[in-house]
């Protein structure tokens, strides 16, 4: 059967609530309905109208008419030897005229804390030189619904919806594919759908934003999301940080670090995360960390020293891990917090910046020319 019934995962209340209105349910009802629906979604997460339980079964076969609350496809799920998971989601397959688009979603547990890697676009319009996903090209921005879906997926298969005694999922960062404040409506929409307290409520503390400088829409995230905020600086100079992520031109460093001095939630308990990814030769000496510590200066901020992970045909090698230490240790005696992040699920191609759905699908096809030939 084609799908053209609207998904409800991603409506806001208010939108929910009209939802509620086409499909008959009376006025007076509507509130309640409305609050009930929310809890089967974001709380139970159920994936059926027929598991909500205290709908009446009229008003179950009602709602199956008009609404779908379907996830996506799980096309593959590969998991790490270090506990890594990957999904690739397939959306829109379902739809007869839309064509279906690939991404992926990563969980990466940790003994405190599972975190979930959320896509935000199909692709990236940016090209940071050093980053799988800029090799891919742009396709579209995610709906609200679609980053939503991420969320239920893993809690589907981490078993970590209430009752069950599944790895939790505790923190949400949105660093997977694509650009988030390019997509910025959408991900509003979808994390405050997380926050909402009734629902997943998540706490802001535990989601972060990554972005890789699109200086208008930072302040927007702190004053509208509230978010933590994450910042892919890797370059000290306008001149490296042009090549390496090359929104550098339109927003120059000096703009960027005077859009984090402002960003509403930041304190010293809420400090800004500086992403700086370790190059061999590029970005990783000593003049390079002093030229960091002084960019930083006056803002909240703790460093995230990335290795370079490779991918096939990068042109980057990852700094030594004597060079990391160094550099690290620079940071460290200048007052910042820069724990060097360790590598995860890289077997699997699931580590930072090493997510392309294009090359799974480009995978398949080839291993369909060959079953052809
Ligand atoms: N587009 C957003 C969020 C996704 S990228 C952004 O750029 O911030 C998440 C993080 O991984 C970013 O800091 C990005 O710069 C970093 N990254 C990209 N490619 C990488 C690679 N090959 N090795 C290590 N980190 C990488
Ligand atoms: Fe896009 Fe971020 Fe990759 Fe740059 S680092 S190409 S902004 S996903």
């Amino acid at each position: 059967m084609s799908e053209t019934r609207n998904n409800l995962i991603g409506l806001d209340r208010d939108e929910l609530r009209e939802s509620l209105a086409l499909a008959g349910v009376p006025e007076n009802q509507q509130s309640m309905r409305c609050s009930q629906l929310w809890n089967w979604l974001y709380v139970r997460g159920v994936s059926d109208f027929s598991e909500m339980l205290n709908l009446s079964k009229d008003l179950r076969a009602e709602l199956e008419k008009h609404f779908s609350i379907q996830r996506p496809e799980v096309v593959t799920e590969q998991i790490s030897k270090d506990g890594t998971r990957k999904w690739l989601l397939r959306f829109g397959s379902d739809t007869p005229d839309s064509q279906s688009v690939e991404i992926e979603t990563v969980f990466i547990p940790e003994p405190d804390r599972g975190t979930l890697c959320v896509s935000s676009q199909v692709g990236c319009s940016l090209t940071c030189t050093f980053c799988h996903t800029g090799t891919q090209k742009m396709v579209r921005n995610l709906t609200a619904s679609e980053i939503l879906a991420q969320v239920l997926i893993a809690r589907d298969f981490l078993g970590d919806h209430p009752g069950q005694e599944g790895k939790s999922l505790t923190n949400i960062v949105m660093m997977g594919m694509g650009e988030p404040l390019f997509n910025f409506d959408n991900v509003k929409k979808a994390l405050l759908i997380a926050l909402d307290e009734n629902g997943m409520a998540f706490s802001r503390r535990r989601i972060t934003l990554s972005t890789s400088g699109v200086v208008p829409e930072i302040f927007r995230t702190g004053e509208e999301i509230g978010v933590g905020l994450a910042i892919s600086l890797h370059a000290t100079t306008d001149e490296l940080r042009d090549v390496l992520v090359p929104i550098n031109r339109k927003y120059p460093l000096e703009k960027l670090l005077e859009a984090c001095r402002v960003y509403p939630t930041v304190s010293n308990t809420r400090r800004i995360t500086f992403e700086y990814v370790m190059l061999d030769g590029v970005n990783d000496s000593i003049a390079d960390a002093r030229r960091l510590v002084q960019c930083l200066s006056g803002i909240p901020a703790k460093i995230n020293l990335i290795p370079f992970n490779p991918w096939p045909g990068s042109n980057y090698e990852c700094s030594s891990k004597k060079q990391i230490d160094r550099f690290a240790n620079y940071l460290n005696d200048h007052g910042y917090v820069s724990p060097i992040r360790r590598p995860r699920g890289q077997d699997i191609m699931a580590a930072c910046g090493q997510l392309k759905s294009e090359s799974e699908r480009a995978k398949r096809q080839s291993s369909l020319i060959q079953l052809k030939e």
